[in-house]
């Protein structure tokens, strides 16, 4: 049967709390929380749950719908709505809290990207050295995963981890974390792809973007040559009629940090960030792990109302209830409001970076939400899928014609040449019907590479590559992110290929190849990284990044990659078998003695 779709962002949400009668029926639920009856039978449907829209629905059903909305809702018995809506004096249903005092400006939430070597770290560590007020407690700053700075008596979070790789991976699992992007562009080196890629991925998130044109201490800075390069690929800057903020600074000296401070305040004025700081808090989480002695540790980022000591918590598929909130200056904190960044102990599970956080009306609703995570999660990459641009991959573009809808391919292509790329361009558009639209992501020359495939994961796209081809990094990033990539050496086959596609004839063809297999001899506990695996490599090669499936006696208990690989002191590659090594892997700390590392890659079956 084919499902409609259900496409949960269409619409805002009710800021604050909204009263709901319990045993609501669809027809009723949908209005109050803006979406139609029929988008709470579709989310319902698509959990396994069928119900019509004149059905009473369970107390859980409606925290599922609500929470995959994002909606604050407090629950209560018919006739009692109508009471707490007199006494607040406000209509039936209607949102709580949206007097005085809630809905206040928040403090702007800014991801820092730009080329490797530009200096995004150091730009973030002079911020946080010269403008984080220490407090009375002389308490020193603590990795949590994003800091605030105060400029002026306001305050600016940070999230601490720069690039686009934990941008993406938040909007990969559709949160919306940040509200500006600061693109570092260091001035003696210009415009790189990586700027390109940071801006291609802040354009697709619809994120302002500020530069910071950094390294002006050296000799060799060009900032004109910069503006000139950012002006080619879209950013004007404000001093030459356009309307992006380039700030001169160097993160070395701190020249201009404090004028990028007042730009980023500036620029959140104009975008107007509000939070209801009342209310059942929600927000989104940074990076979780597991902590010897304290167990499940999440960063979280609260985005609206207010995280209390003590409320029962939903994050992805854990669930628990607060035990301690840190704030960024390593302090227990009793709660923590919009826009603050804090640690959370106290949930039964870790989380992953990009997973929503809600509090649950009580215990109970927080287990039984966490335990249906599985089903929700597919539902918001269903979600997603439909929303991204309305457009999609090759492989689901047929189902969308058939639907009867318009149909928009996503595509991002790579050529070896300028030429060949604008040549591949103007045939593909002239592919073009009333009912297949084509979408280019992103243009470039040059290979495949980790960038690419990040954004083509976040923006629904398939990568097509002419007379390029993927690096392993990329290859292997792809298989995780289920990314489609075509390659093609004859534009005519690149043509039939999207064309068949468009009427529906392909299907991917990957087959898994195991790599290597290590196996766990010893566990070693290094500071800021976390967990090592002393391991013995069995049989194959271990490589960096590859993918891994954790065996512990024969049960795969986690599935992710290979972090960091080391021989001795050194970063290698890749270990042989027969040789020692080192193995990190991606937020997972649950190592024992006697567990197996088996790598694997999905290799692309040559097409005949
Ligand atoms: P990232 O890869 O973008 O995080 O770059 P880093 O912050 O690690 O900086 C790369 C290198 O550039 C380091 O050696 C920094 O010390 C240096 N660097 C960063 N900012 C400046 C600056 O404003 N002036 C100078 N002269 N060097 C800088």
């Amino acid at each position: 049967m084919d499902l409609p779709t259900y496409t949960p962002k269409d619409a805002a949400v009710p800021e604050g709390e909204v009263v709901l009668e319990r045993a609501s029926t669809p027809q009723e639920l949908g209005p109050k929380l803006n979406r139609t009856a029929a988008d709470v039978v579709r989310f319902l449907m698509q959990l396994g749950e069928m119900v019509t829209a004149t059905q009473s629905l369970s107390d859980e059903q409606i925290e599922l719908f609500a929470d995959e909305i994002g909606a604050t809702i407090r629950l209560v018995d018919p006739g009692e709505e109508q009471e707490v809506a007199r006494e607040t004096g406000l209509g039936v249903g209607g949102p709580l809290g949206e007097g005085e005092g809630s809905g206040g400006r928040r403090p702007p939430i800014i991801t820092v990207m730009g080329h490797v070597d530009h200096g995004k770290t150091q730009l973030l560590d002079k911020i946080r050295d010269a403008n984080v007020v220490a407090d009375e407690a002389g308490g020193i700053t603590q990795a949590i995963g994003a800091y605030q700075a105060e400029k002026d008596g306001r305050k600016i979070t940070f999230i601490d981890t720069p690039g686009h790789a934990a941008f993406t991976a938040m909007r990969a699992r559709g949160a919306e974390a940040t509200d500006i992007v600061v693109l570092v562009v260091a001035a003696d080196d210009g415009v790189m792809p990586q700027t390109i890629e940071a801006i291609n991925h802040a354009k697709a998130a619809d994120v302002p973007i500020v530069v910071a044109i950094n390294k002006m201490d050296k000799e060799t800075a060009q900032p004109d040559r910069v503006k000139q390069q950012l002006s080619e690929h879209g950013l004007i800057p404000q001093d030459w009629g356009g309307d992006t903020e380039m700030i001169p600074v160097s993160a070395l000296t701190g020249d201009g940090v404090d004028d990028l401070l007042e730009t980023l305040l500036l620029v959140a004025d104009v975008e107007d960030l509000k939070a209801n700081p009342e209310g059942r808090a929600a927000g989104v989480v940074i990076e979780s792990h597991l902590d010897i002695g304290r167990g499940p540790v999440a960063n979280i980022l609260v985005q609206r109302g207010t995280l209390k000591v003590g409320e029962p918590l939903v994050a992805g598929p854990a669930w628990g209830r607060v035990r301690a909130l840190i704030n960024d200056h390593g302090e227990q904190v009793k709660e923590a409001g919009p826009s603050t960044p804090a640690q959370v102990l106290g949930l039964n599970d870790v989380a992953d970076a990009g997973d929503t956080f809600v509090v649950a009306p009580d215990e109970k609703t927080a287990k039984s939400v966490a335990e249906k995570r599985e089903h929700w999660q597919r539902v918001a990459n269903l979600g997603r899928e439909a929303a991204a641009a309305s457009g999609g991959k090759l492989e689901d573009i047929f189902e969308q014609i058939q639907r009867g809808d318009v149909a928009t391919l996503n595509l991002l292509l790579k050529t070896d040449t300028t030429g060949s790329l604008e040549a591949l361009t103007e045939s593909l558009r002239k592919l073009e019907r009333d009912d297949v639209k084509l979408a280019f992501v992103h243009r470039a020359v040059g290979g495949i590479t980790q960038q690419d495939i990040q954004l083509a994961a976040t923006s629904g796209a398939t990568i097509i590559g002419f007379n390029v081809r993927p690096d392993r990094k990329a290859r292997e990033l792809a298989q995780v992110e289920e990314v489609e990539i075509r390659t093609y050496e004859i534009i005519y086959q690149a043509l039939e290929d999207i064309e068949n596609a468009m009427v529906g004839l392909l299907a991917p063809e990957y087959e898994e190849v195991v790599t290597g297999e290590a196996e766990v001899r010893e566990i070693f506990s290094v500071p800021k990284i976390g967990k090592i695996a002393g391991c013995y490599v069995l049989n194959g090669t271990i490589t960096r990044n590859s993918k891994v499936r954790f065996l512990r006696e024969g049960t795969i208990i986690w599935k992710g990659t290979v972090n960091s690989l080391r021989r001795f002191k050194d970063d290698v590659r890749e270990v042989q078998a027969g040789y020692e090594c080192g193995i990190g892997l991606s937020d997972f700390q649950d190592l024992k003695q006697g567990d197996i590392i088996e790598t694997f890659e999905e290799r692309e079956i040559p097409r005949s």
